[in-house]
């Protein structure tokens, strides 16, 4: 049963014609729309029979011709949730019939056992969503909220054409069942990932990243012969970075107007990486790849899942989310084609360790035959130091610079790695290593994810999560923390004497603030730089951590030169999966795949993981090149 209206026809059978005004569907999920208030009141448990009978997720919501004015409801609702939830915004969606209440305090909102939502419905009709207010204020969530609420009419018919495609059958002919896998990028590099999974029926995109270290190739095989955007069933990302989702927007311009897949907090970051690709594009004179047109299309055709949730795509792919341990909000993808037919695990970026923020990547599934991995840090000598000796290594160099009155500057990316170094400072604090007045202050992109950070605390790991929730500690929110918003702040912090911690973007010291406020600390002996991400060949920051003397800056069309005396050193801690924890990965996989291929990582490092794999486990392995197939089934 995978047509249409024989799914209709099925719900149908169970209900009574005149309980249904409407049928639409949300992707793969089925909304019954119901002008009888009693029969949307009442009789939810004969819903959940249907969806036991037909294994389809169905949802029961009133006619929008029977809901409550939205003035009298904006009341109402008020007055239920009480002030103590603190609402800061309300969305009615009204041909969806669905209210999004932002509060700030989602438990209380939501009431005992869900009690207030269930008040709101009896008095309303409305359906109520509640979520959460970022803790710290983010413009970008406010304006990727915005064009949702302002497109939610072309929203319901995307999202209704999204579910034909999933239910209404097979557009191609199916002969004999096979499934292939196309490396379009990041086979044997770090950059550009993009892979095409084609069946008989269905042509999904995983990921659709750019190579943003400058190299000279930065965009994915799109001219492979096998790609054809006006082909393309679903793309789905991963997790934000630019090499994952930097050339998403790209697909729009030429035409896509197919599904995107990710997590909230993916949609989120990614909107502000791509803005953020727009905007140094043009400071730099060139034409940006895309455009903001081009980035809302995105936003307008995102569909976000939580980890775990299973969901249809096509006919006969379906996938599911697992958390990845890499940024807030990545997936690893688990991928089952056609009924049972073949089970495939895309890991992306993983990393097997609990981190400061985040949980390792899961390793139970149901079923797996192909394992898709990366291999960042996959040759044998890649090994991290352990966590501890970071820390301590930390202390040391901050009191050291502290105490000859100096001030550290720490250039860092702005997802991810710029939110584990505020919570590994959180934590030295709270343990009393370093003193709680100690300023820190952020400055460039960095402070606009860690805004996105508040807004889902459910993504992090338990521990910071139980420090949020339980004891209304949330380390992003430490009174000593400060943001640098303009140029006249960045130039007062920088002439004040006294010493303090910076964290500021870019990381490899390639633009942003990092690279002004090193301009003006180098030459004094008393400050620190220390590096926290990987230096690419050609950066300043690799150059000055290579033994660079002096730095040349432009100052308008004069140069001027900075020696550089600051202290130099590095801290070792990554997003990534390092060579004993992927062989460990591997290792707790459950079940074993039967086939492993490696990529996104450079040559050397894809054929040494792939070789070792191979001999540990006696698994079939392959580092496939780039436009490589390979026929998994
Ligand atoms: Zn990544």
């Amino acid at each position: 049963m995978n047509v249409l209206s024989e799914i209709i026809d099925e719900i149908m059978k169970h209900l009574s014609k005149e309980d249904v005004s409407d049928v639409a569907f949300e992707g793969a999920n089925i909304v019954l729309y119901t002008k009888k208030k009693k029969f949307f009141l009442e009789d939810q448990g004969r819903i959940r029979e249907v969806v036991n009978l037909i294994k389809k997720r169905i949802e029961l919501r009133p006619d929008p011709k029977i809901i409550m004015d939205e003035d009298e409801a904006e009341e109402r609702i008020k007055a239920i949730i009480g002030k103590e939830a603190a609402v800061s915004q309300m969305f009615f969606e009204h041909e969806r019939s669905i209210v999004t209440i932002e509060v700030e305090k989602p438990g209380i909102a939501i009431g005992k056992r869900g009690e207030n939502l269930q008040q709101i419905k009896e008095e309303t009709l409305w359906v109520p969503v509640v979520k959460r207010t970022p803790a710290i204020r983010s413009e970008i969530i406010e304006s990727i909220r915005a064009v949702l609420y302002e497109n939610s009419d072309y929203r319901r018919k995307f999202l209704h054409k999204t579910g034909e495609r999933i239910y209404n059958g097979w557009l191609r002919q199916k002969k004999e069942e096979w499934i292939r896998i196309t490396y379009l990028g990041s086979a044997r590099q770090v950059g550009r990932s993009a892979i095409l999974i084609q069946t008989p029926e269905s042509r999904v995109l995983l990921d659709c990243g750019l190579d943003p270290s400058g190299g000279p190739n930065p965009y994915p095989f799109l001219e492979a012969p096998e790609f054809r955007i006006n082909e393309l069933d679903a793309v789905i990302v991963s997790h934000a970075h630019l090499d994952h989702s930097g050339f998403v927007p790209y697909l729009y311009k030429f035409g896509y107007r197919g599904p995107v897949y990710c997590t909230a907090p993916t949609r989120d970051i990614m909107s502000l990486l791509h803005l953020d690709t727009v905007k140094i594009a043009r400071n730099e004179g060139q034409e940006p790849i895309y455009t903001s047109d081009e980035i809302k299309e995105v936003v307008k055709h995102t569909v976000t899942l939580d980890f775990e949730e299973v969901t249809d795509v096509t006919p006969d792919v379906r996938i599911t989310f697992h958390n990845s341990g890499h940024i807030l909000g990545s997936a690893m993808v688990h991928i089952h084609i056609g009924n049972g037919l073949h089970n495939i695990l895309y890991t992306a970026d993983l990393k097997y360790a609990k981190t400061q923020l985040l949980s390792p990547a899961a390793t139970q599934f149901p079923r797996l035959e192909t394992l898709m991995i990366e291999a960042t840090y996959g040759g044998r000598d890649n090994v991290l130091p352990p966590y501890k000796e970071q820390d301590e290594f930390l202390v040391d160099l901050i009191l050291r610079t502290i105490k000859r009155g100096g001030k550290v500057l720490i250039p860092t990316l702005g997802s991810g790695r710029g939110q584990e170094i505020i919570v590994m400072l959180e934590e030295l604090i709270r343990k009393k290593k370093l003193k709680e007045d100690i300023p820190i202050y952020i400055d460039g992109m960095v402070w606009d994810i860690t805004a996105i950070y508040t807004a889902y605390p459910e993504f992090l790991n338990s521990t910071v999560r139980s420090q949020i929730f339980h004891k209304d500690n949330n380390p992003f929110l430490m009174p000593n923390i400060h943001r640098v918003g303009s140029q006249k702040e960045r130039q007062e912090l920088i002439e004040e004497g006294a010493p303090c911690i910076i964290l500021a973007t870019s990381g490899m010291l390639v633009g942003g603030p990092s690279v002004q406020y090193l301009r003006e600390l180098a030459d004094n002996p008393d400050n620190s730089l220390i590096f926290s991400c990987y230096q690419a060949e050609g950066s300043l920051g690799k150059m000055i951590k290579d033994g660079l003397s002096e730095v040349n800056f432009k100052n308008g069309s004069k140069m001027h030169t900075v020696p550089v005396k600051l202290e130099v050193a590095k801290i070792e801690i990554s997003g990534h999966a390092d060579r004993r924890e992927l062989m460990n990965f591997v290792k707790r996989l459950n079940p074993k795949p039967r086939k492993v291929l490696i990529n996104h990582g450079e040559q050397s490092r894809c054929l040494d993981l792939a070789r070792s794999i191979h001999q540990q486990f006696r698994i079939e392995t392959l580092a496939p090149r780039n436009l490589d197939a390979i026929r998994v089934r």
